[in-house]
């Protein structure tokens, strides 16, 4: 036979299409799954991320690793380094500095415009966050604590819908958990739960100038917790983080 028969290139080609799908999705599962563990803080700043054994932990290639290393690095969660690999990035002071200062400029734009298209619907999803932090909170899930102050941002983003803005927040919302594991004490929580509420109360009574003011104030109390103790490099078990 000189050629296939249509069914059987049909199905090889939504075989192929399936696993271009299942690679991406892999990436993004990989990509989300190193972040969620730099967000939560089981991988800590000076991390370093072994390729190989990565690969060997989410069962893929070298290649895939290096992929979603890069964006990482791209986004400023992970730094690399010639000749020594990739490393949970280690913010300094400055750079602290200047990721507060970004957010005091981008955050207050999303909360103006998530005040002019504030509905029924996005208030209870914001007071579900809400919630779930404060069940978080009372249960000292720590982890979850410090994932969800952190989404609660990113919430504020997503109802506006930019996904260039909410590009931007996420990048900063990564940055800030680091900064807040570097160079906070490490007992205060991300976001104190009640400044939260606040803002949702000024978001709800269509209170732009209010709510904003009460974001900066969030911002000003996350940014005082910060001190100039610095972060040491770690050796951890990649494999009981992702296992
Ligand atoms: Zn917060």
């Amino acid at each position: 036979m000189l050629t296939d028969n249509p069914t059987s290139v049909a199905s090889r080609k939504a075989r192929t299409a399936g696993q271009i799908l299942g690679t991406a999705v892999k990436r993004d599962t990989i990509y989300d799954r190193i972040l969620s563990a730099v967000m939560e803080h089981r991988l800590i700043p000076g991390t370093r991320l072994v390729e190989e054994k990565l690969a060997a932990v989410f069962e893929v290639n070298r290649t895939r690793i290096r992929e979603v290393l890069a964006r990482l690095a791209h986004e400023g969660v992970v730094t690399t380094i010639p000749n020594r690999g990739a490393f949970v990035a280690s913010p300094s002071v400055e750079e602290a500095r200047h990721i507060f200062h970004a957010r005091r400029i981008l955050e207050p734009a999303l909360i103006r415009s998530l005040v002019a298209q504030i509905n029924e619907d996005l208030l209870s999803q914001l007071y579900d966050h809400v919630a779930q932090e404060r069940s978080a909170r009372e249960q000292g899930d720590k982890r979850a604590v410090i994932r969800l102050s952190g989404e609660f941002h990113l919430l504020i983003a997503e109802m506006v819908g930019s996904p260039p803005l909410l590009k931007l927040m996420r990048e900063l919302s990564s940055l800030t958990c680091l900064i807040i594991l570097l160079y906070d004490s490490p007992n205060v929580p991300a976001c104190p739960n009640h400044e939260h509420s606040l803002i949702i109360e000024a978001i709800e009574k269509r209170d732009a100038d209010q709510a904003v003011d009460l974001l900066i104030t969030h911002l000003d109390h996350i940014e005082a917790t910060l001190d100039l103790s610095v972060g040491e490099e770690q050796e951890v078990d990649l494999h009981e983080i992702f296992g």
